[in-house]
């Protein structure tokens, strides 16, 4: 079996090898997954709801190796990691309430007794991208493994590491053999055969609205089942009634938090322009003050990039743009970028369209609501996104004007575990998190009894 050399982002070096598993692999783990289905399904929902209550406390006990493997293999700061791996058991433990709550109806019939089942769907396939290894990971395989469904996952081929971990943690804490198996591979091979095997009913996949679409055609050949959660690119609005201290200190943790890594990444800087030049002024010393610096340290606020291939693709970004001002990061080894601000000229300038995926901000001034709700719309994707103003009409106006899932006001978070989460247009569609993801991942099957003697 091939095997892929992964590399510490932040110092350039050798981590370690890790196999590449080919269509045979992901054939044999598929078959596996679907003989554990038979007795899983079968497992009661309290006895479910134990062992994914298990699972989220050995978690919980590794809590501090995942996230420090998190940080040698993403690059991660050490913080974000621990947040990342204390998310996993979060959502683990909120999901393990779902196996007893999966009720179905019972709906008025003539002649009978009519009633409803959300039936679990079988082996589900679930794609992760390497920006967030481990929440990602997390929001599919818990709430599919608590309606009954078994799991292969196949992670990013840079970013394997923590979900290889959970994987034996979910045996550790007593989930049968093949009910969660992590098989790291090429995408376009192992991810590729999630698509093509007829016994994998769903797909979940995050990543980019590119390899997206195609997973989606793929999908539609056997009418199987598809959620996706793709690429973003995110207005944060900043009306001249805000708080503007508060905008301009948000503002660089919105983008730069994962070194700009992030599908929730607001870096379409729309800033009123009577406030402006202000603005730019309170933000400058914040994004100055960011700090970017080894990973390993609590007071690491931003690591390096994920590989030496995406900074050049970030880099190019930058050198089309007119950099209003940079903050910091260190010059040696490891794939180290320091946040920049770039002053957009238009709405059609490369770096204000398109998903960079790095620690930049483009700017752009709006004149009124109408205007900045247009600029907020003008693109194809639908994801996320940030409002600021101490307005409440304007708030909930300007809210329900933007097309995107999901929406913040006054503040830059995106990510709640018991709040739905996902996008609209091209950011992709279906819904993570939250009380109705488990519905996701199952079939609501109908079932008539006659009563007529
Ligand atoms: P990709 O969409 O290529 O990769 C995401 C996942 O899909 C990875 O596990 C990848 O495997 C897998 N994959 C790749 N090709 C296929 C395929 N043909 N069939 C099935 N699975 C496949 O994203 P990249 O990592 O290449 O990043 C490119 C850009 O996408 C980023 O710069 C960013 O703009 C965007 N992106 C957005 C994300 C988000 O959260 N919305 C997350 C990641 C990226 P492998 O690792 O082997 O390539």
């Amino acid at each position: 079996m091939d095997s892929l050399d992964l590399i510490n982002p932040a110092t350039g070096a050798v981590l370690q090898g890790v196999p590449m598993n080919g269509i045979a692999e992901a054939d044999a783990a598929i078959a596996r997954a679907q003989r554990a289905f038979e007795s899983w399904r079968q497992v009661a929902p309290g006895d479910r709801a134990r062992l994914l209550r298990r699972f989220a406390d050995v978690v919980d006990a590794h809590a501090e190796e995942l996230a420090q493997l998190e940080v040698r293999n993403s690059g991660h700061t050490i913080g974000n990691a621990r947040w990342e791996a204390g998310n996993v058991r979060d959502v683990l433990e909120y999901y393990a309430a779902a196996p007893e709550r999966l009720t179905g109806r019972q709906i008025p019939v003539a002649g009978g007794i009519d009633m409803t089942f959300h039936e679990p769907l079988g082996v589900v396939g679930i794609i992760v991208p390497w920006n967030f290894p481990m929440p990602i990971a997390g929001w599919g395989f818990a709430p599919a493994l608590a309606a009954g469904n078994t799991v292969v996952l196949k992670p990013a081929e840079l970013t394997p590491l923590t979900a290889l971990r959970l994987a034996e943690l979910a045996l550790e804490a007593g989930l049968p053999e093949g009910v969660f198996t992590v098989l790291p591979g090429r995408g376009d091979v192992v991810g590729q055969r999630f698509v093509t095997h007829p016994a994998v009913r769903k797909v979940c996949f995050t990543g980019s609205t590119r390899v997206g679409k195609s997973i989606m055609a793929g999908c539609a050949d056997q009418v199987k089942r598809v959620t996706l959660e793709l690429g973003g690119k995110n207005a944060n609005i900043v009306f001249a009634d805000s708080d503007l201290e508060k905008a301009a200190a948000s503002a660089p943790g919105g983008v730069f938090d994962n070194a700009g890594q992030d599908c929730c990444a607001r870096s379409r800087l729309l800033v009123q322009d009577s406030v402006y030049d202000r603005f730019l002024s309170l933000l400058e010393p914040a994004v100055k003050a960011y700090r970017v610096e080894d990973p390993r340290l609590d007071t690491a606020e931003m690591g390096p990039l994920i590989s030496a291939a995406h900074r050049e693709k970030v880099a190019s970004y930058t050198a089309e743009g007119e950099v209003a001002f940079t903050g910091t990061a260190p010059d040696g080894d490891g794939w180290w970028f320091p946040p920049t601000v770039l002053l957009a000229q238009s709405a059609s300038d490369r770096h204000w369209r398109e998903e960079v995926f790095g620690p930049v901000i483009s700017v752009l001034p709006f004149h009124d609501e109408a205007e900045a709700i247009a600029l907020a719309n003008d693109t194809e994707y639908g994801l996320s996104g940030s409002i600021w103003t101490r307005d409440l009409g304007r708030a909930l106006r300007v809210s329900r004007g933007v097309d995107t899932g999901n929406l913040s006001v006054n503040s830059h978070s995106s990510v709640r575990y018991w709040t739905p989460f996902g996008g609209m247009k091209q950011s992709g569609f279906g819904r993570e998190l939250g009380p109705d993801a488990v519905l996701g991942f199952t079939d609501v099957k109908n079932v008539f009894i006659s009563t007529e003697s």
